[in-house]
């Protein structure tokens, strides 16, 4: 919700202060879709704020429902479309929110990557990813939140930075509870390690060495691995967090035994790294996949060096909502 836009039309209205209060009251609540709905208000008022504001800067398209996952495709007020993903842990709820309409970063086995970048997102389209899920699971709320739809964060710094606090400020989500995922931007990892926030960082690896990241990653010719090694170090240090690295396993591209073990001496390098292997997700026309023996002896070799690391439970592929699988097509437009 675009809070000015909702002061200017209370001042023009010559309406009492609180009324601002009870807006913003109800907005952050999630148990509201339309402010129509805000029967505390006077209906002339919610009539005149759904037509000159609307309270969600983003509008349901298309849901789709897996197993333990819902996707939702959203349109932005510029007609433009993102996906937003939601994953039921059983305990908690996560919501998997977008930062860009597409990305730029290009990385080869990514979905959105090959969208290009149509824009970045308007904070408050980021925060009502979360509020339109909060109303999806009303009476339960959304608990943690991922960083780690379409788009890089880091390279839509400034209105990711003022989501999360606005987050923080109105919503019961704690530091600890946020997880942000990046390509591996150097100078943005410096500024958030120097932030001193206690959000979640990981970056995304997917090789240890600097020929076989440029091929996966085209930004990572201009973030050279012995530079961003130099920022993780500077990252623990400063932070003394954990800086979780993401690795998905790709069929005779990184999944060798030699590259595991030096994966492992990476991992082994510091002790708050910690390592997510990831399951690569199938992308239209992709030309890489997973080679399941290869991956049980690269979990093996892991093993073996006693590396910690998680095998990242991969939610919703059967809806194209897994890592990697978020997409929009813009032939209707
Ligand atoms: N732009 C950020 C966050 C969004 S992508 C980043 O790149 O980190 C979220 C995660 O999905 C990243 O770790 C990314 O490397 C991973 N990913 C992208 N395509 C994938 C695929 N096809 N299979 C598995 N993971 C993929
Ligand atoms: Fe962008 Fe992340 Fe996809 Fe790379 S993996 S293209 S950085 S969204």
């Amino acid at each position: 919700m675009d809070i000015k836009k909702v002061e200017k039309l209370l001042s023009e209205l010559n309406l009492p202060n609180f009324r601002l209060k009870q807006i913003v009251k109800n907005y952050f609540s999630g148990k509201y879709k339309k402010f129509e709905e805000m029967t505390d208000l006077p209906l002339d008022l919610r009539k005149e704020l759904d037509d000159k504001v609307g309270l969600l800067a983003v509008a349901e398209i298309e849901i789709k429902k897996g197993e333990d996952c819902e996707k939702t495709v959203l349109k932005l007020k510029d007609g433009k479309k993102i996906e937003t993903v939601l994953m039921n842990y059983g305990e908690w709820i996560s919501a998997c929110l977008s930062t860009q309409v597409g990305c730029a970063m290009g990385c080869k086995f990514c979905a959105t990557g090959k969208m290009g970048l149509k824009r970045n997102l308007e904070a408050e389209e980021i925060v009502d990813q979360l509020l339109y899920w909060n109303n999806k699971v009303q009476p339960q709320y959304v608990g943690r939140i991922v960083f780690m739809g379409m788009g890089e964060p880091f390279a839509n710094w400034e209105n990711v930075w003022r989501a999360i606090e606005i987050i923080h400020d109105n919503l019961d989500i704690g530091w600890r509870k946020m997880s942000i995922s990046t390509v591996g931007i150097i100078e943005k990892i410096y500024e958030f390690a120097d932030l001193g926030v206690e959000i979640n960082l990981a970056v995304s690896l997917h090789a240890t060495d600097q020929k076989t990241r440029e091929k996966l990653m085209p930004v990572a010719k201009e973030n050279n691995l012995d530079e961003l090694r130099k920022a993780f170090e500077y990252y623990c240090q400063k932070t003394r967090r954990q800086l979780f690295f993401e690795y998905a396993l790709i069929d005779g591209i990184n999944d060798s035994i030699a590259e595991a073990r030096r994966l492992s001496r990476f991992i082994k390098s510091n002790k708050l790294f910690y390592l997510n292997i990831i399951k690569l997700n199938p992308t239209d026309g992709a030309f890489w996949s997973s080679n399941r023996e290869r991956e049980a002896d690269f979990l093996r070799e892991l093993d073996r060096a006693r590396v910690l690391y998680s095998v990242r439970k991969s939610f919703g592929r059967e809806i194209k909502a897994a890592c990697g699988q978020l997409v929009v097509r813009y032939k209707d437009e």
